[in-house]
């Protein structure tokens, strides 16, 4: 997989641009931001990492997340997922453009481990199956595919994406995850991709995932982590790092001290992102004053793929690849 595959750069920056312009419009408003401890280790020992688009990212001293702190209130994000237009042009510009290449690099993929990960760990039958953060529906597409699920539940608090997937045949709770109460719903595994780095409060929204699943059920989550190079490289210069969409970057030591905090057993906390060197290959070719590592500009102008796919492998052997991936039991 490549980044340009589900991440076109055109469209990207035209994303990028019009979230900036959202910004302005959405969360000029700093006086009523509210200040934060980390949201993995809860420490209030921090330091400013950098400001970016007038949001200031920190970095914990115990645990080395890095976020937004002060940041917007839960209202005011919730309220620019609803109206702002960088959320319509992802939904239906950007989203539309990069389903397909996302079902196979993406989705397909994910389908075929949350399978895997409920039979290696003996979720007893029947198992049902809910996805925090819904969004078109694919994954729950693919899921569907491999006949493991007796039930299948959307949780999407937005209603033009709650009705996508319900005109795919799925239930749907058109509610956010925090929002649904232990007797509404019960399942056997609980799903989320890519939603914690968006999260006023991450720490409620695992707790709500586990609230949700039967005893013995299984979490599974990824997110983005400050652990992985291409984020430790690029650092403010990296596109993923985009205010208002992304404030939490948890790092492998912080998620694990989050997760546990939640209560659940840790099974497994992973980096098995691909995208690590492709990522900063693309950034020193767009922006060519750009300063990194010595040994990282070395390796990108003199070395070729070979290189670059085993020290990728390196990277998700040792927890160092920005995505990462949580499995967790109740
Ligand atoms: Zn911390």
């Amino acid at each position: 997989m490549k980044e340009f595959e589900i991440r076109p750069q055109k469209l990207f920056d035209e994303f990028l641009e019009i979230s900036k312009r959202d910004v302005e419009r959405f969360f000029s408003k700093h006086e009523l931001f509210l200040e934060v401890s980390c949201p993995a280790c809860q420490s209030a020992r921090t330091h400013l990492a950098f400001e970016k688009q007038t949001f200031s990212y920190r970095t914990c001293k115990e645990c080395l997340t890095l976020f937004v702190s002060p940041r917007p209130t839960e209202d005011m994000i919730a309220s620019y997922y609803k109206n702002s237009a960088s959320s319509k042009f992802w939904a239906e510009r950007f989203f539309p453009e990069t389903a397909e290449a996302r079902r196979q690099e993406i989705f397909y993929p994910r389908a075929v481990l949350v399978n895997e990960l409920v039979k290696r760990f003996k979720v007893p039958y029947p198992i049902s199956l809910a996805d925090a953060g819904a969004g078109f529906g694919i994954f729950l597409e693919e899921a569907k595919k491999t006949g493991t699920f007796s039930e299948i539940f959307a949780i999407e608090p937005s209603a033009d994406l709650a009705n996508c997937c319900r005109n795919k045949g799925f239930q749907v709770i058109e509610k956010s995850i925090e929002d649904i109460k232990e007797n509404e719903l019960q399942v056997s595994v609980v799903c989320s991709f890519e939603v914690l780095e968006h999260l006023f409060d991450p720490e409620k929204f695992i707790i709500s995932m586990k609230r949700i699943l039967k005893p013995g059920g299984l979490m599974i989550l990824t997110t983005l982590t400050v652990s992985g190079l291409d984020l430790q490289v690029l650092w403010n210069n990296s596109k993923s790092i985009s205010p208002p969409h992304h404030i939490n970057f948890l790092s492998v030591e912080g998620l694990k001290i989050l997760i546990t905090r939640c209560g659940l057993e840790e099974i497994e906390i992973s980096t098995p992102g691909k995208l690590d060197i492709d990522i900063i290959c693309n950034a020193m070719k767009e922006m060519p004053d750009l300063k990194v590592p010595r040994f990282i500009e070395y390796i990108a102008k003199n070395r070729g793929s070979e290189t670059f796919e085993q020290l990728q492998v390196f990277l998700q052997n040792n927890k160092l690849s920005s995505h990462a991936r949580v499995v967790a039991r109740k």
